[in-house]
């Protein structure tokens, strides 16, 4: 046990361990070894990524259709090494109902020839030992608990990250195996944390990183991997679809995809913007199976895996300043999605490249002061992210106003150059949580329904198990609810409790307790959780609050 704070002097870190970091981290080691080669004066910059994960890819979940343009140029000759699974094939796009499930014409913008069915764990396990050949410390286990910001000339800056305490009993209490968190300063932190970040919210508002921005809107993506009998499902098999089981006032849509080995993804997308708040994602996802469509698509396969994260969906208008002295922000918690096309990893790896540009060439003149960071945001609006994010600018706010209206503004965007209706460029949107309906408005609404069979549904505790999530037991719960009183009197009242609902995992419990005026209380069942962040998001009171938790802890989606 040692209660000394260790403090480790870099010139880069990079938090996270996703594409958008791991390709950063690579391009910028890559300058770094070019230059070196003919200048008379190396460079030698320390740079290093934390990983909350117990290894890399362990906490990376997505779709995945991968577009391979920023691999292709983060790696031009050894891009077609990577583990993908298959090129599409095949695509197709259903309109569901309950019973049927009608083939349509594929949208424009979920067309996705050329494009790969991937495993994002394992594009994320194949780069790591890369990065690490150029002399860049990969160090997993290692959550960025903190920002640590000190007032500069130009106001706060940031100058390093502080990772969370090992060895805390459940009350804080420091256990024989206690060790502080590290105190990492550098010159650079670059956040790639994945969507609501924790050091991002922290940043926020010290920063004014999202002061005239839209509030950045989320959905929460549920997927399992089945083993299907052989010859069910080819590799590069792509089919989206719309409608049931979402009412026509929720966005999201589901999707199924064939990876090698006869093993299928299926998966269902949900706006974290919905009104009725006794819709449960969870539900939603298990229900959609029953659809006679996938029922007879799964029928004798099992359900391997399990995962669940937040999705950034705001767009361009929704991205939080990318820039701020000492600091960089990259992929989702940049908010770097595509949300018509579905896709981010590609934006997420460029804006990674875009970042170790901006570096490098402040090492090479020895200024990484704040407006040299600030060519980072010249960097994305020269690039083709901004012309890719650009004309599906407003695309998600219109699904405000109902399923139809997004559609309409989907298509009307597509001639217009996103425009779509008015004659503003830019349409604004309330953050998602503010738009859950509370039960006291006198109208009715239905619970998301659905019957578990242990074959085709299941319940959240089967699926956390398939989620390989696991935590120390003994540490501090790190879903911090400001008022747990509010919990069991004005949410329940209003709400019924949603975060029983929206949580996939079976988190969040309301337990009877006879010491209590109103017989109960919140149960926190932390363990379970898998990092999705949807009750930081979702949370109709903003009470809840995501810390990570002791390095290593959460699920396991190295095969997702
Ligand atoms: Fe997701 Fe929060 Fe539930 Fe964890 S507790 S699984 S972050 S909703």
């Amino acid at each position: 046990m040692s209660d000394a704070r260790e403090v480790l002097e870099l010139d880069v870190v990079f938090v996270g361990a996703g594409p958008a970091s791991l390709a950063g981290a690579y391009h910028l080691g890559k300058l770094v070894e070019q230059h070196n080669e003919t200048a008379d004066e190396p460079l030698e910059p320390m740079i290093a990524i934390l990983e909350k994960g117990a290894e890399i890819g362990a906490h990376a979940l997505s779709g995945a259709v991968v577009d391979p343009r920023a691999l292709q140029e983060l790696m031009p000759d050894d891009w077609q090494d990577a583990p993908f699974e298959s090129i599409v094939t095949e695509e197709q796009f259903f309109w569901m109902t309950e019973n049927r499930a009608l083939s349509l014409p594929v949208p424009p913008p979920l067309k996705n020839k050329g494009k790969y069915v991937a495993s994002l764990g394992k594009l994320c396990k194949w780069l790591a030992p890369k990065i690490e050949e150029l002399g860049i410390d990969v160090l997993c286990e290692f959550p960025a608990a903190h920002a640590l910001v000190e007032d500069g000339d130009d106001g706060p800056r940031v100058y390093g990250v502080r990772t969370g305490d090992r060895g805390l009993d459940h009350d804080g209490k420091p256990k024989s195996n206690h060790e502080p968190g590290v105190d990492i300063h550098a010159q650079v932190v670059v956040l790639g944390e994945g969507p609501r970040g924790t050091l991002a919210k922290q940043l926020e508002p010290k920063l004014g990183l999202t002061d005239g921005r839209n509030p950045q809107v989320y959905a929460i993506g549920l997927k399992e991997i089945w083993q299907l009998p052989e010859g069910r499902i080819q590799p590069g098999y792509v089919a989206h679809s719309a409608g049931w089981p979402l009412d026509s006032r929720t966005f999201g849509g589901g999707f199924i995809y064939g990876m090698e080995d006869n093993l299928a993804i299926v998966g269902l997308v949900v706006g974290l913007d919905y009104e009725n708040p006794l819709l449960d994602p969870h539900g939603l996802f298990q229900k959609m199976k029953t659809n006679p469509h996938l029922r007879e698509l799964l029928d004798g396969g099992t359900m391997q895996y399990y995962g669940a994260k937040a999705i950034p969906e705001g767009g361009w208008w929704a991205m939080p300043q990318s820039h701020a002295p000492g600091v960089l922000l990259t992929g989702d918690t940049a908010g770097v999605i595509n949300g018509q096309k579905l896709k981010g990893i590609h934006l997420g790896m460029k804006s990674g490249m875009l970042a170790a540009e901006t570096i490098f060439e402040g090492l090479k003149k020895n200024d990484l002061g704040p407006a040299q960071l600030a060519t980072y945001q010249h960097r994305i609006e020269n690039s083709w992210v901004k012309e890719e994010l650009w004309p599906a600018r407003n695309f998600h706010q219109a699904f405000e106003k109902g399923n139809l209206a997004g559609f309409l503004q989907a298509g009307l965007g597509m001639v217009t150059g996103g425009r779509g209706w008015g004659i503003h460029n830019r349409l604004h949107n309330e953050p998602g949580h503010a738009r859950m309906h509370k039960l006291t408005n006198g109208r009715s609404y239905a619970p998301t329904e659905v019957a578990f069979d242990g074959e085709l549904t299941f319940d959240k505790l089967q699926n956390v198990y398939n989620s390989g999530a696991s935590h120390e037991e003994d540490q501090p719960v790190h879903l911090l609810v400001a008022d747990t009183e509010l919990c069991v009197t004005q949410c329940a009242e209003e709400f019924d409790n949603p975060c029983v609902r929206f949580c996939p995992a079976a988190v969040y419990e309301i337990v009877d307790e006879p010491s209590h005026a109103t017989g109960k209380r919140l149960q926190i069942n932390a363990s379970n959780c898998v990092h999705c962040k949807t009750c930081d998001i979702m949370d109709p009171y903003e009470v809840i609050t995501w810390v990570p938790p002791e390095g290593g802890g959460g699920p396991n989606y190295g095969k997702m």
